[in-house]
């Protein structure tokens, strides 16, 4: 079968995607499941890999969001059938560490040992991958499986969502319009919100971000920020901002405009960020700083129940739709160029 497989180049952390044959896998444990996969969206998180931002295993098959459908089942599994539509949960927990028992199962200690299919463990760019009970979720047999693939993406701006727990006189900033400053805003749009704002310099996704229900965009590269929210929310600043890049700019950013009891929420992911913060800001104006990592079981569920619904309009999330041969012509590509928001491969 053809599959995108990540080769790591010699002594570094960067790497290339090659399309090739490669067996066809096959059930080796009885809690297994065989999927034909029928749709994987490309992540940021799939460059990041390639540029050495992301650690990921040599020789394994990439693309973590992925729908299709059951082809086999190993001989403990008993309540799936074959041509049950599905999908992954890349993130494999296991259930009885200490964080799994106080009910973080998004900071799961296995998750550090390298587990993540499509990073860690074959995924689904190819036409077959294999992966146990635990991580598969079930959708309804209407579903679409390219809106399916959304589902990861969604899961994890769910949770983004339910952490920064917006109320409706709030001011509300997401810095990053990027794929998933874009997903977060349609989670967090159907609230009415005093305001929401999107700090956005490229002209694309800034016009996505006013398509998509922002009342207000803001050019951090022409305008001043800080100016601008104070205008906008009648000096009362940002009582949520949600920092979808990542980065110190951005954190210092948002200590900039954030209203007296503020929440900030980290969700964009850095390595190398190091920020400055004045500890006394926080105490002053008990202010929160949160994190939002990954997604839980319940954020899927909550994802799967949004498009099976027709909550939340997947086609305006879906800007291009290509052939699993044409991931690195095409898809990478469209990607470097940032004006897309998902693209679906279908192998
Ligand atoms: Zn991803
Ligand atoms: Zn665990």
């Amino acid at each position: 079968m053809l599959a995108a497989v990540f080769h790591k180049d010699k002594g570094k952390d960067t790497g290339k995607v090659k399309l090739e044959e490669v067996p066809k896998p096959e059930i080796e444990e009885d809690n297994q499941i065989l999927i034909e996969v029928k749709a994987c969206g490309i992540c940021g998180t799939d460059l990041k890999i390639l540029e050495g931002g992301h650690p990921a295993n040599d020789n394994t098959i990439l693309g973590h969001e992925f729908s299709g459908i059951v082809r086999d089942v190993g001989n403990q599994v008993k309540d799936l059938i074959i041509g049950d539509k599905v999908i992954v949960d890349p993130n494999e927990k296991c259930g009885f560490c200490e964080a799994c028992r106080r009910g973080l199962p998004n900071l799961c200690s296995h998750l550090a040992t390298g587990t993540t299919f499509g990073i860690f463990q074959n995924g689904g760019f190819a036409n077959y991958c294999v992966v146990p009970r635990n991580s598969i979720f079930t959708i309804p047999k209407e579903m679409d499986l390219d809106s399916a693939a959304l589902i990861e993406p969604l899961s994890c701006a769910i949770h983004c969502h339910n952490i920064a727990d917006v109320r409706e006189s709030d001011n509300v900033v997401i810095i990053g319009a990027g794929s998933m400053g874009l997903i977060i805003e349609t989670i967090i749009r159907p609230h009415p919100l005093k305001n929401l704002i999107c700090i956005e310099p490229d002209e694309w996704r800034a016009q996505k971000a006013l398509e998509l229900g922002a009342d207000y965009i803001i050019n951090p590269t022409e305008r001043n920020v800080k100016g601008e929210i104070e205008k906008i929310t009648n000096r009362r600043g940002a009582n949520v901002i949600i920092d979808a890049v990542g980065i110190s700019d951005t954190f210092e950013m948002a200590q900039k405009i954030w209203a007296h009891g503020a929440r900030l929420v980290c969700f964009g992911q850095d390595d190398r960020a190091i920020a400055h913060i004045r500890p006394n800001d926080i105490v002053r104006y008990q202010r929160q700083i949160l994190g939002s990592y990954i997604s839980t079981a319940c954020d899927f569920l909550d994802a799967i129940e949004l498009i099976a619904n027709e909550i939340i309009e997947i086609e305006k999330l879906i800007t291009h739709q290509i052939e699993l041969s044409e991931l690195l012509t095409k898809g990478f590509e469209l990607m470097k160029g940032r004006q897309c928001i998902k693209i679906i491969t279908n192998p």
